[in-house]
């Protein structure tokens, strides 16, 4: 019990942290301890008839946002659904662009309050950066990193290999476990972003969560 009383002190502390160091980089950013008031916070942004897109997040399907928003009067840009062709998934993602309102995870989130994705395409980035009127990111504490260098690490040792065997791809990566900076044509990071403030014209909110969420 002692032990569960101090690991969530501790998570509460790098949470309150990182919270203070976003809002200075003039960022939206609430923290939450149960997901249903996460889920709702979402819910808020969304009207009628909008076009809510998706970046390609296990985040955002783990709370179950993407199959609570099919019971509402959206349209879904989601390029993960089934069955998509190419051409469909290339056209929902471009569509992305010009959501009303963007959902996406991120690789990692600095305690001094950057934002840190890699990319093998640029849509989500593309997205979370400018187009879209409104942007939630949503990160469990997994996420945060002491700062930009331990973000890339991160993302080199974690969130890409695991990806990429999700993926089911042949890479140096999904032997091994760690990023060997490959060269393959199958390579899944090719673009990277560090968001060190809030851009300009961009409307983004970042809701941190208490749990472990995603990879
Ligand atoms: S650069 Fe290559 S080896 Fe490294 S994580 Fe990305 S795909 Fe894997």
């Amino acid at each position: 019990m002692f032990y569960t009383e101090t690991k969530e002190w501790h998570t509460e502390k790098m949470i309150g942290r990182t919270l203070k160091s976003l809002k200075s980089n003039y960022f939206d950013a609430v923290s939450f301890t149960k997901r249903e008031e996460l889920v709702n916070a979402v819910l808020s942004y969304v009207k009628p008839k909008m076009k809510v897109g998706f970046g390609g997040s296990i985040t955002i399907r783990e709370l179950g946002i993407v199959e609570r928003l099919k019971k509402e009067d959206v349209t879904l840009l989601d390029h993960w659904k089934e069955g998509l062709a190419k051409e469909e998934i290339d056209k929902i993602r471009m569509q992305q662009l010009t959501s009303d309102l963007f959902i996406s995870g991120a690789n990692a989130i600095t305690e001094k309050g950057e934002i840190i994705n890699i990319d093998g395409f640029g849509n989500r980035i593309n997205s979370i950066t400018f187009g879209p009127k409104k942007v939630i990111i949503i990160v469990g504490y997994n996420k945060i990193v002491p700062d930009i260098d331990a973000g890339l690490e991160r993302i080199k040792r974690i969130a890409a290999p695991i990806n990429a065997k999700r993926l089911n791809l042949t890479l140096p990566c999904t032997e091994t476990g760690y990023c060997h900076d490959c060269k393959s044509e199958a390579r899944i990071c090719r673009v990277i972003s560090i968001i060190q403030r809030k851009p300009y014209s961009t409307d983004i909110s970042i809701f941190l969560m208490n749990e472990k969420l995603g990879f």
